[in-house]
C-alpha cells in the first residue's frame, strides 16, 4: 500500500477504493488476491515474509480489508470477524472482566442485547439500560464499576439517534470508553471515531458487503494501545474473517458511497410517502423534521441512511400482513443489500429481546431500503399497504 492512497488527503470515496488495495507484488493483479492459505513457507526459522505466518494470527487479504476498514473510518487500526456478533463478543472480553459494569442503549439489535443478557452476564459482567439519546441519562446510569457505554446509532430497529459527541464526553469526564456501532449509518455516512467515539462496531454483513452473500464483523479504533489489547483477543479466541469473506467485504466497500447516495434517497422518498399514509400511523426515520433525533442527526450524519421503520395503524396482524403482501420488498431478515428487505422485528430480528426492556412495538414494520428504482419501490408499498 503506497502510502498516498490511505493518506488524510483523500476524500471518502477515493480511500474506499484504494485503501489496502495494492496492486499484488507478485503479478500486478489490481484486486488483492483471495489469499486461500493456512500457513506460510518460512525463510529460515522465524524467517517470516511479511510478517505472515498462520492466518488465524494474520492473512494478507484480511490485512487488505483491515487496512481499508481503518481508513475509512479514520481510525489507525482495524480488525476483522467471522461476524458481526464475534467482533462483539471480542470486544466486550478484551474491555470488560468479571464485576465490571457497562451501559446498553434501549434499543439495540436483538444480537447485542443477547450477547450481554445472556452470554456476558454469565460471567459476571453487569449491565444496564439507558435511553442512550439522552446524554444525562446515560451519564446516571454510570456505576463506579463502569468500564463502557455502547450506543448503536441510528439504532435498530426504532431510528433513535444518539449523539456521539455528547456521549464522548460523558464517557470522558468519567474515564470510560465509547463503543459506537456504526452498522446502519456506515462510515459514509457518519464517522464516530472523529466525533470521540473509541471504539467503532460494524456488522460487516450489512451496508458495507452490500449485497447480501457475506456474513462478518469489525472493530475499529483510533488508539493504537487498545488496537494491540484487540489483536491480542482476535489471535487468541480466534473468530476471524476467512480470505474469501473479507475479499467479499473489500470488494462491497468500493461501492459504498454511491449505494450509500442511492438508499438514502430512496429511503427518504419512503418515509415520506409513508407519513402521508393513512394506515401508517408514526414514521420512524431521523430524516423526518420531526424526528426526536433529527437536529443532532442532521450534525453528525452526511444524510440519514437507508432504513425507514413504521408502525401499521390497525396493530400487529395489520404489520404482520403488510410484510406478507409485499412484493418486490423481500421478506426477510438482515439489512444493508441492494436488494429492498421488509420484516417485523417484533416476531423475527428481535424476538429475543421480547419481555426486556428493549421489546419493541407489535406494530412494527422495519424496511432496508435497497437500490431498485425509487419509483417501483414505492407502488410495491403502496398495493402492501391497501385493504383487500
Ligand atoms: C446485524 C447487526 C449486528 C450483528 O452482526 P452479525 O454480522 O449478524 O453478527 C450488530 N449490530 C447491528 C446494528 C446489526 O444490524
Amino acid at each position: 500500500m503506497t502510502h498516498e492512497h490511505t493518506g488524510d488527503t483523500f476524500h471518502f470515496e477515493t480511500r474506499a477504493i484504494h485503501a489496502g488495495n495494492t496492486a499484488d507484488p507478485a503479478t500486478g493483479a489490481v484486486v488483492p488476491p483471495i489469499y486461500q492459505v493456512s500457513t506460510y513457507k518460512q525463510d529460515g526459522v522465524g524467517g517470516l515474509r511479511g510478517g505472515y505466518e498462520y492466518s488465524r494470527s494474520a492473512n494478507p487479504t484480511r490485512s487488505a480489508l483491515e487496512e481499508n476498514l481503518a481508513a475509512i473510518e479514520g481510525g489507525t487500526r482495524a480488525l476483522a470477524f467471522a461476524s458481526g456478533l464475534a467482533a462483539e463478543d471480542c470486544l466486550l472480553r478484551t474491555l470488560l472482566s468479571p464485576g465490571d459494569h457497562v451501559v446498553i442503549p434501549n434499543d439495540a439489535y436483538g444480537g447485542t442485547f443477547r450477547l450481554f443478557a445472556k452470554v456476558a452476564s454469565r460471567w459476571g459482567v453487569e449491565w444496564s439500560v439507558a435511553n442512550s439519546s439522552d446524554a444525562e441519562a446515560v451519564r446516571a446510569a454510570l456505576t463506579p464499576r463502569t468500564k463502557a457505554i455502547w450506543v448503536e446509532t441510528p439504532s435498530n430497529p426504532l431510528l433513535g439517534i444518539s449523539d456521539i459527541a455528547a456521549l464522548s464526553g460523558v464517557a470522558r469526564s468519567a474515564g470510560v470508553r465509547l463503543v459506537v456501532d456504526n452498522t446502519f449509518a456506515s462510515p459514509y455516512l457518519q464517522q464516530p471515531l472523529a466525533l470521540g467515539a473509541d471504539v467503532v462496531v460494524h456488522s460487516t454483513t450489512k451496508y458495507m458487503g452490500g449485497h447480501s452473500d457475506v456474513v462478518g464483523g469489525a472493530l475499529i479504533v483510533a488508539d493504537a494501545g487498545l488496537g494491540d489489547e484487540l489483536a491480542f483477543h482476535q489471535n487468541a479466541m480466534g473468530a476471524i474473517a476467512g480470505p474469501f469473506d473479507a475479499w467479499l467485504v473489500l470488494r462491497g466497500v468500493k461501492t459504498l458511497a454511491v449505494r450509500m447516495d442511492r438508499h438514502c434517497e430512496n429511503a427518504a422518498r419512503i418515509a415520506d410517502m409513508l407519513t402521508n399514509h393513512p394506515r401508517v400511523s408514526h414514521v420512524l426515520y431521523p430524516g423526518l423534521p420531526d424526528h426526536p433525533g433529527h437536529e443532532v442527526a442532521a450534525k453528525q450524519m452526511k444524510a440519514f441512511g437507508g432504513m425507514v421503520s413504521f408502525r401499521v395503524a390497525d396493530g400487529e396482524a395489520a404489520a404482520v400482513a403488510v410484510c406478507d403482501r409485499a412484493r418486490l420488498f423481500t421478506l426477510g431478515e438482515s439489512l444493508g443489500g441492494v436488494e429492498s428487505l421488509i420484516e417485523h422485528p417484533g416476531r423475527m430480528t428481535h424476538a429475543s429481546a421480547a419481555g426486556s426492556p428493549l421489546e419493541v412495538p407489535s406494530d412494527l414494520v422495519r424496511l432496508s431500503v435497497g437500490i431498485e428504482s425509487g419509483d417501483d419501490l414505492l407502488e410495491d408499498l403502496k398495493q402492501a399497504l391497501a385493504r383487500d
